[in-house]
C-alpha cells in the first residue's frame, strides 16, 4: 500500500515522501514490487485574493520557458484527505449526489483515491523567480504541488469525446457539503443567493447570485444583496472568492450588487462587466477597488462560451448572460426588468436557435393571469425548452411555469446546481 510521510506540508522545506508499492507486470524477470519517493516541488498559496505557486528554490531552474505558455497543468496532492480510510475508498457517487451511479474513483475526479493526485489547468498571470501567479486553483492554501506541465491544446484537447450520462445530469447534490467544487468536466450553474430555499443548510435572502463554472473563466453573475450571506453560502458550497475571474452585474439594484464590495475585499483581481448606465457611485467604488471595470453597452463576450446581451431597457437598464452548452443556450437573468421575453428574444436574434434553459429572476410578481399566459406562450413559441424562474419571478408565475413546463420546469433556489455538457465542436 501507499504510505505518505510528511512532517509539515506548510513548510516549503519540509520533505514530502511518497513511498508507493506498485504491482509489477507479470514478468518474472521484474521485481514484484517497486517503491519510489516523491516530494513537493512547491506549494499553493492564497492570500488576499492572490493565488500563486511557490516553487521550491531547488527546482526554480525547471521553470525556464514556462512563461511563454498561457496555461499550466498543476498536479497537486489532496493532502487534507490523506488518511488510510480516504485512500481505501474505490467507488463514489460522483459529485456527492446519491442519484449519480456508483462509479470507480478512476472514472471520477473525486478527492479520494489510492494516490491522492489532483490536477487543475491554471491560467498563468506572471512568473517571477520561483513564484507563479495563477488566476485560480481549486486547491487550498498550503497544498503541496507535485508537478507542472504546460497546457498543449494539440495534445490535451481531443475530439469525439464520450462521457457517461451522469456528467450531463442536472444533478442536485443532497447536501451542500457534498457538492462538487466547480469542475472542468462540465459547465455548472450554482445558485449561491436567492430568496427561495433549495438547500436547508444555506441562507436565503432577497436577491440573486449565480456562479457559472467550467468555462475558461469562472463567472459570478450578480452578487445578492448582502456580502456576508453571499460569502457564507459560497463557502458552504466549497467555492472560494479567489476562484472568481469575472463578475457580471445584471443591473444596479442593491439586491444584485450589494454583495460586491465584500467579494472585492476578498478578490479584487476580477473583471467586472456592468451596464454602462450604472450610477457613477458604483463605478467609482469598483475603480477604487482596483478591479477592472468593463462598461457594457451592446452585446459582448465575457469569455469563450459566455456573452452578455448588452444593456437593454430604458428605466432600469439590464443585461442577461447567455452560455453555450451542448443542449443549447442557457440564459441567466437577474430581474429581467426590460421584460424576460424581450431579453430571451435578444439572445435568439443573436443567432442562438436552441434555448435550453432560462433561469433567474423573471420579475413577474405583479403580472396578471393573461400576461402570464402570454409570456408562457412566448416562451413556448421561442422554443425555450426549460424554465427556472426564481428570485423576483413571483409565486404565481412560478406555479404557472411549473404547470406549463411540467418535467421541464426547474425548481430553483439557493443551493441549486445545474450541470451541462460543453458544446461539441460542431455546435460551438
Ligand atoms: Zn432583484
Ligand atoms: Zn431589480
Amino acid at each position: 500500500m501507499v504510505k505518505l510521510i510528511t512532517t509539515s506540508c506548510l513548510v516549503p522545506t519540509a520533505l514530502f515522501l511518497l513511498t508507493a508499492t506498485i504491482a509489477a507486470v507479470s514478468c518474472t524477470s521484474q521485481p514484484t514490487s517497486r517503491a519510489f519517493t516523491m516530494e513537493p516541488i512547491g506549494w499553493v498559496h492564497k492570500n488576499e485574493g492572490t493565488t500563486w505557486i511557490e516553487i521550491d528554490r531547488r527546482f526554480e531552474d525547471a521553470l525556464l520557458g514556462l512563461e511563454d505558455f498561457s496555461h499550466v497543468w498543476v498536479f497537486w496532492w489532496f493532502d487534507r484527505n490523506d488518511t488510510p480510510g480516504q485512500r481505501r475508498i474505490l467507488q463514489v457517487h460522483p459529485r456527492g449526489d446519491a442519484d449519480n451511479p456508483l462509479t470507480g474513483v478512476f472514472a471520477t475526479r473525486a478527492p479520494v483515491r489510492p494516490n491522492l493526485i489532483a490536477l487543475t489547468c491554471c491560467r498563468i498571470i506572471s512568473i517571477e523567480q520561483n513564484r507563479i501567479a495563477i488566476a485560480n486553483i481549486d486547491a487550498l492554501d498550503g497544498t503541496p504541488v507535485v508537478d507542472l506541465k504546460p497546457y498543449l491544446p494539440m495534445l490535451d484537447e481531443v475530439e469525439n469525446v464520450r462521457l457517461p450520462a451522469w456528467i450531463h445530469r442536472t444533478g442536485q447534490a443532497s447536501r451542500p457539503a457534498e457538492m462538487a467544487p466547480p469542475s472542468s468536466q462540465a459547465i455548472t450553474l450554482t445558485i449561491v443567493y436567492d430568496n427561495n430555499q433549495h438547500h436547508p443548510g444555506l441562507e436565503t435572502a432577497w436577491g440573486f447570485a449565480c456562479i457559472v463554472a467550467g468555462l475558461e473563466e469562472t463567472i459570478l453573475f450578480d452578487t445578492g444583496g448582502d456580502g456576508r450571506i453571499l460569502l457564507n453560502n459560497m463557502q458552504k458550497m466549497g467555492i472560494e472568492p479567489e476562484q472568481i475571474d469575472c463578475v457580471v452585474l445584471s443591473h444596479q439594484h442593491g439586491d444584485h450588487t450589494g454583495g460586491l464590495s465584500a467579494l472585492l475585499d476578498r478578490n479584487n483581481k476580477v473583471t467586472i462587466y456592468a451596464p454602462a448606465s450604472f450610477p457613477d457611485k458604483i463605478k467609482q467604488a469598483i475603480k477604487r477597488s482596483a478591479a477592472q471595470l468593463i462598461e457594457v453597452k451592446g452585446p459582448q463576450a465575457v469569455c469563450r462560451g459566455a456573452r452578455s446581451t448588452g444593456q437593454m431597457g430604458r428605466a432600469i437598464q439590464e443585461q442577461a448572460l447567455a452560455i453555450d452548452t451542448n443542449s443549447g443556450t442557457v440564459i441567466v437573468t437577474g430581474c429581467a426588468h426590460p421584460g424576460v421575453v424581450r431579453m430571451v428574444r435578444q439572445v435568439q436574434l443573436a443567432g442562438d436557435s436552441t434555448l435550453a434553459l432560462v433561469v433567474g429572476g423573471f420579475h413577474l410578481g405583479s403580472a396578471s393571469d393573461p400576461e402570464l399566459t402570454s409570456i408562457i406562450q412566448d416562451f413556448k413559441e421561442m422554443g425555450v425548452e426549460r424554465a427556472g424562474p426564481c428570485h423576483c419571478s413571483g409565486e404565481r408565475a412560478r406555479q404557472r411555469f411549473k404547470e406549463a413546463f411540467l418535467e421541464n420546469y426547474v425548481s430553483v433556489g439557493v443551493g441549486s446546481q445545474l450541470s451541462f455538457e460543453h458544446p461539441t465542436r460542431e455546435n460551438r
